[in-house]
């Protein structure tokens, strides 16, 4: 699957985060052959845990499955920028990759960019690419945010 078929699942997830009652913050995971391992969203609500967004939530259940502490070879796409505590936390499993869609800068509480962050990791390096589907994910987040 391409990047953008892969931001298209995510942005489907997204949708169903809200109908969920959660916040418009979806993830897609990849596994190293390319499939969709693991699709997850915002769970702050549900499990009434600031943390508990889409990324960590994924980690959390893949590690647990798989029996391993390591994603590498793991792509996780992400309808917006990951926040510092996601970047964080998928370094710290060793995700080979972050996907995003739409830069969350201008609303998130602390706007440290992805980039920047993944840049600090030496021990479990990790490549960032922004800006896919942008626009519409972008779109997506205003309009589910009813900003
Ligand atoms: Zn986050």
């Amino acid at each position: 699957m391409t990047n953008e078929e892969c931001m298209k699942v995510a942005l489907e997830e997204a949708e169903q985060s809200v109908r969920e009652g959660q916040a418009p913050f979806a993830v897609v995971v990849t596994d190293p052959e390319g499939n969709i391992a693991w699709k997850d969203h915002d769970r702050v609500k549900e499990f009434m845990d600031p943390t508990a967004h889409g990324e960590i939530n994924a980690i959390r259940y893949l590690c647990k499955k798989l029996n391993t502490l390591s994603l590498k070879g793991y792509t996780f796409y992400t309808t917006s920028e990951p926040c510092p505590t996601c970047m964080t936390g998928m370094i710290k499993a060793q995700v080979s990759k972050n996907v995003y869609g739409a830069k969350t800068e201008s609303t998130a509480s602390l706007p440290l960019s992805a980039t920047m962050i993944a840049s600090y990791s030496k021990k479990y390096p990790i490549q960032v690419i922004g800006d896919v589907l942008a626009d519409e994910c972008l779109a997506q987040r205003n309009r589910l945010l009813g900003l």
